[in-house]
């Protein structure tokens, strides 16, 4: 399958690989890797952070003024000034700065209204945030399947459907676009807010329309490898007023502070009903923040440019399932998913790492990838693994078959073009092996950079 719309290519066979050849022999079985450079991400540093940015966060540390509500009206701020810009960037009426992504997701959920004690509609494939900020907001994850392309499944949600379920929170996951179209119909049809975990797709579009506003309001997170980084943060866009009004009172606008975000008109609540939750974002990371918003269009340009060149040219290979967007375009480009559908994506994913790749199959039972659901321990009455798996059976087995490789915004073709003979030297000596399962073969000379086997990104 390939990365497009497009109906997918049949695929061609892999000039058959030849174990006798040095270039062919993996590294896994003590072949040379592909490369002897870490492969970049976030934590090794490979940020895209640029000199501006630096001096706009100096500039605030100078200023002494830390606290966003101070004596300086709103507009003067740097968090101001930031919600601002994402209003312009998304076009919505209200943008909120606070202290993470799931913060937001939780006061999203809390400033919807929806009642504590709640069930809330989820994916089984996510981060760990997302049925965590369903907790933080006093409601329960209900899980729902995802599909072969790893999104949110709304027949399956359709099926599973029951009136305890009080709002639906979609996900974007590892950038790619769910259905929101369909699924905010849908939740109307139930008379449920729709809100979105939109924090992988920053700045991604569906149709022309950004991520986070299909729904009654849009979370996001400025953490390090999301694609705006603070080190830690987040924010919620919204063009509903009154959730808006709720989400600043919650989050600790206090004492008439809620006022400063309506310039224009009284605020439709005092907020005195609400407790305070100390969820705000502070004027240094605001400044960071509002200076790369100004290279936010270059990064999403560098995030497809690579995505898209490593997607083309792997298209054509056998045995993997490259994850089709949902409409032509709709993702961030923040990671490369596939799936080995029937193979053993455990040894696919290690034979990457040896060669000098960081990747990681999602459903290893040997990792406690906290993207797999059924490594959310604190969301079920049991802690029996099967029983969870057997709650989502389709999923469990997707991501048994995913591998994930992050794509920093930082690569180069080069890297790309790295990744791209990694995946085809590992597909075709797996084609090329005997029948039976792929042994690992013979320890080789560690070559990976140290870490590389270890959890990336988030
Ligand atoms: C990172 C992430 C979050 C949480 O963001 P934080 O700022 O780390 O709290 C939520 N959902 C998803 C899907 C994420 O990847």
């Amino acid at each position: 399958m390939n990365g497009n719309d497009e109906a997918p290519a049949p695929p061609r066979p892999l000039p058959a690989a030849r174990p006798d050849r040095p270039e062919d022999r993996l590294a896994l079985h003590g072949g040379a890797p592909v490369r002897h450079t870490p492969w970049p991400t976030y934590d090794k540093g490979a940020v895209f952070v640029h000199p501006e940015d630096e001096e706009a966060a100096c500039r605030a540390v100078r200023s002494h003024l830390y606290f966003r509500y101070d004596h300086r009206p709103q507009h003067e701020t740097e968090c101001g000034r930031f919600e601002d810009e994402l209003c312009r960037f998304f076009g919505t009426r209200h943008a909120l700065a606070v202290s993470s992504g799931t913060a937001a997701l939780a006061l999203a959920i809390m400033a919807a209204r929806v009642p504590p004690g709640s069930l809330v509609a989820c994916p089984g494939f996510t981060f760990v945030a997302t049925p965590s900020a369903i907790v933080m907001a006093g409601c329960q994850p209900f899980l729902v399947e995802v599909d072969e392309d790893l999104r949110m499944d709304l027949d399956d949600l359709r099926r599973r459907w029951q009136p305890g379920i009080r709002a639906i929170l979609v996900v974007h996951m590892r950038g790619f676009a769910a259905d929101a179209e369909a699924l905010a119909a849908f939740a109307a049809e139930m008379g449920v807010p729709l809100i979105e975990d939109a924090v992988p797709a920053l700045g991604a579009e569906l149709r022309g329309r950004k991520l986070g506003t299909f729904g009654a309001a849009g979370a996001f997170s400025t953490q390090s490898d999301k694609a705006l980084n603070c080190g830690e943060g987040g924010f919620l866009v919204t063009d509903d007023t009154e959730l808006f009004a709720r989400a600043v009172a919650l989050s600790g606008a206090y004492e008439g502070r809620l006022r400063r975000h309506f310039p224009d008109a009284e605020p439709p609540l005092t907020g005195l009903d609400l407790p305070l939750l100390s969820l705000r974002m502070d004027e240094i990371r605001a400044a960071l923040l509002r200076a790369e918003m100004a290279r936010l269009p270059q990064r999403l340009r560098l995030f497809h440019r690579n995505y898209d060149r490593v997607a083309a040219a792997l298209a054509d290979v056998p045995g993997i399932a490259i994850r089709r967007p949902v409409a032509p375009g709709a993702y961030l480009g923040e990671a490369f998913v596939f799936r080995v559908p029937g193979g053993d994506a455990g040894w696919f994913a290690r034979a990457l790492c040896r060669e000098g790749i960081d990747a990681r199959n999602i459903g290893a039972d040997d990792d406690l990838n906290v993207r797999a659901f059924w490594n959310w321990r604190f969301a079920y009455d049991t802690d029996d693994v099967d029983a969870i798996r057997a709650m989502l059976p389709r999923t469990a087995g997707y991501l048994r078959e995913a591998v994930d490789v992050p794509l920093s915004s930082n690569l180069t073709p080069d890297d790309c073009d790295d990744l791209v003979r990694a995946v085809r030297k590992v597909a075709a000596a797996r084609d090329a092996a005997p029948a039976g399962p792929p042994s690992d073969g013979p320890a080789g000379p560690v070559v990976a950079p140290a870490g590389a086997a270890e959890p990336v990104g988030r």
